[in-house]
């Protein structure tokens, strides 16, 4: 017999958990799918970097929204998931660059961030690690991280305390649209019904889209990732060349993670996200351009992970324009672990209330009917068919 309910998410990432957690919190009946184990892909792997400054424009309101939910974790899951205010020093190499950021600090502002202005002399007092070839940065003080491998599991927690049951191990196989309604099928032989359908399978949601003919051009890939061995403490923000090289944060104990660029192609097939060797020592090398005392620091781990893309670099994110009751949220192109909680929340209020106060149209499915313009840094980092240089 079929297990009916209201919604069923289909992804157990951080997208579908927040989303489980909201529609719970309304009192809703949802069901999450999950393949693997909740937090098992991107969610669970990512660098845990929650950046404001920077951002694409008609992200702000999203990415406030859901700052605002990571700074107020332990009231709303019951755990902080080592939320740290760190702050986020965007770094220029030259006079092109300094540009560069000042034009992302006046979108920025304008959008209500405070953005400091460092000139040499600023970094030399405030962050004197900084190497010498950075000329000037912008600091963003409410930017933060919070530690990837606890966020799911933890929202899956509160939102199951709520009432949402959230099922691992358990790969959806079959999706038909029915008469108001979805039914579907898991890879061991149970069926599920439901109103509303949220499709938050990360790289593997494009497929589902698919099937109900809104086909888009994602692909998979991932920044490869590296952590050094423990060393003293002595960063506290997290480092980012707007040059797109590498990101780095060091955690409380030491240890130094760093995601370097461009990012790698990875197979959500065979479930695989390799990182060859020359791009470990690439990010190194840029590492060390940024601060010179972690050149002979030893790598003791790289991954990366299987993220799905688009060439406009945003996501897919509403109703679906084919089928009533269907809701994609995917293709988070390597920034949606700062939005999957705000993203969650937006998915809940469209189904409760059928909209959602944040404006999201820039994120819709159809903008696929017509050709979408290829993003700069897209362009910098894949060739035409979504193949990682
Ligand atoms: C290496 C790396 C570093 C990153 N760093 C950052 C960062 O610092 N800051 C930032 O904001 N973002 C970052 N991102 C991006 C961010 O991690 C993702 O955008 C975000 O986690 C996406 O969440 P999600 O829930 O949509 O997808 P996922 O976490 O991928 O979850 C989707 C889930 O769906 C499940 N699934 C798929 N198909 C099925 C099926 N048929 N049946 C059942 N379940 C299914 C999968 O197993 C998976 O668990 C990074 C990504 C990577 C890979």
């Amino acid at each position: 017999m079929s297990t009916t309910v209201e919604t069923i998410i289909i992804g157990g990432g951080l997208v579908g958990v927040w989303t489980a957690y909201f529609l719970a919190k309304r009192g809703r009946s949802v069901i999450v799918l999950e393949k693997e184990s909740v937090g098992a892909q991107s969610s669970g792997v990512n660098f845990g970097n929650l950046r404001l400054q920077g951002r694409y424009p008609d992200q702000y309101p999203l990415s406030l929204r859901s700052q605002d939910l990571w700074e107020r974790l332990p009231e709303l899951i019951g755990d902080a998931c080592e939320y740290d205010r760190t702050g986020h020093l965007y770094c220029a190499f030259n006079e092109a660059e300094a540009e560069k950021l000042a034009h992302y600090a006046k979108v920025s502002r304008a959008n209500g961030i405070a953005i400091e202005d460092l000139d040499r002399s600023d970094l030399d007092k405030r962050f004197p690690y900084m190497g010498g070839k950075v000329i000037a940065a912008t600091f963003s003080e409410r930017d933060a991280v919070a530690n990837p491998r606890l966020a799911t599991p933890a929202t899956s927690r509160a939102a199951q305390a709520l009432g949402a049951t959230i099922i691992e191990n358990c790969r959806v196989t079959g999706i038909e649209a029915r008469n108001r309604g979805f039914e579907l099928r898991v890879d061991d032989g149970r069926t599920f019904s439901c109103t509303h359908l949220v499709n938050s399978a990360g790289a593997w949601a494009a497929d589902i889209a698919a099937r109900f003919g809104e086909t888009v051009p994602a692909f998979a890939a991932g920044p490869p990732q590296f952590v050094t061995e423990p060393v003293p403490y002595f960063i506290g923000p997290s480092i980012q060349t707007i040059d797109g090289s590498v990101i780095a944060r060091q955690i409380p104990r030491g240890n130094v993670i760093l995601a370097g660029y461009p990012r790698t192609a990875s197979d959500p097939v065979a479930n695989r996200a390799p990182v060859p060797p020359h791009k470990t020592l690439a990010g190194m090398t840029a590492l060390a351009r940024v601060i010179p005392a972690l050149a002979h620091a030893s790598v003791i781990r790289v991954w990366s992970g299987i993220e799905a893309y688009l060439p406009d670099m945003i996501p897919i994110i509403g109703p679906s324009h084919a089928i009533p009751g269907l809701f994609h949220a995917f293709g988070f192109c390597g920034h949606g672990y700062q939005i999957g909680p705000g993203v969650g929340l937006c998915l809940s209020e469209w189904i409760c209330d059928g909209h959602t106060p944040t404006p999201l149209a820039a994120f819709c499915i159809a903008r696929f009917k017509s050709e979408v313009a290829v993003s700069e840094k897209f362009k910098a980092e894949f060739d035409s068919g979504g193949q990682s240089r």
